[in-house]
């Protein structure tokens, strides 16, 4: 069955060829031009395309409520191509992923293809191994592996690795993977993570395997490449 994508964006020329997109590509599509509208379209959404600025309130706005709701419909974030602070607050307060504007069509077609496959295998948390692709750690032995070679990881660097591990591809900010990794109360600064990522990736390309693996995300933060090779 098709799958409902919801776009919430009040600019009709971006809600109308980014909904001609998703419908030559199969979704189903509802457009709402305000928060007021999507409301009552939320429930037969699959995935949510926001922009951040509505008539009638911020596109935050309604990510938090459902966030706190406990709704983990995805969402792709539309921002435009100066919003660095945005994108960065977007992910932060439970956005899934953003497109820059301008973008073309395509590129959120599929982006949002690559949001819900990604919804489509998280929900399996319980198991301890994970994989992306060449790069993999084992939560209950702590060991890290790259194409199947072993990486001698120290501990913020095997947590920084298992983290962003859990979903090969999404971005991490700075802040989010320090307070997963370090947590509260501890004065950790950005440059403190850029250094034990690099030093990770040094160790990738040590075991000879392609340091790029771990991907900066310009002006946002990191990612594990969702890309084959090692
Ligand atoms: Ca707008």
């Amino acid at each position: 069955m098709a799958q409902r994508v919801l776009v919430v964006e009040d600019e009709p020329a971006i809600s109308e060829s980014v909904s001609y997109a998703l419908k030559r590509d199969g979704f189903e599509v509802d457009c709402a031009d305000s928060l007021g509208a999507a409301e009552t379209l939320l429930g037969n959404a699959e995935l949510i395309i926001l922009d951040l600025m509505l008539p009638d309130g911020s596109g935050f706005d309604l990510i938090g409520q459902l966030r706190r709701d406990g709704n983990l419909t995805p969402i792709i974030v539309l921002s435009s191509r100066d919003g660095e602070a945005d994108r960065v607050a977007a992910l932060e307060t439970g956005a899934d992923d953003y497109v820059a504007k301008p973008f073309s069509p395509r590129e959120v077609v599929a982006r949002v293809r690559a949001v819900l496959r990604r919804a489509a295998t998280e929900p399996e948390p319980p198991s301890k191994t994970s994989r992306a692709l060449a790069l993999c750690v084992d939560e209950e032995t702590r060991r890290a592996e790259v194409g199947g070679r072993a990486l001698e990881l120290t501990r913020v660097e095997f947590d920084l690795l298992s983290c962003m591990l859990q979903s090969p591809g999404r971005v991490y900010t700075r802040a989010q993977l320090i307070d997963r990794v370090w947590g509260d109360g501890f004065a950790i600064t950005d440059r403190t993570v850029d250094s034990h990522i690099k030093s990770l990736r040094k160790k990738v390309a040590g075991a000879d395997a392609d340091p790029h693996l771990i991907e900066t995300v310009r002006g946002v933060g990191y990612r594990v490449s969702e890309s084959q090779s090692a």
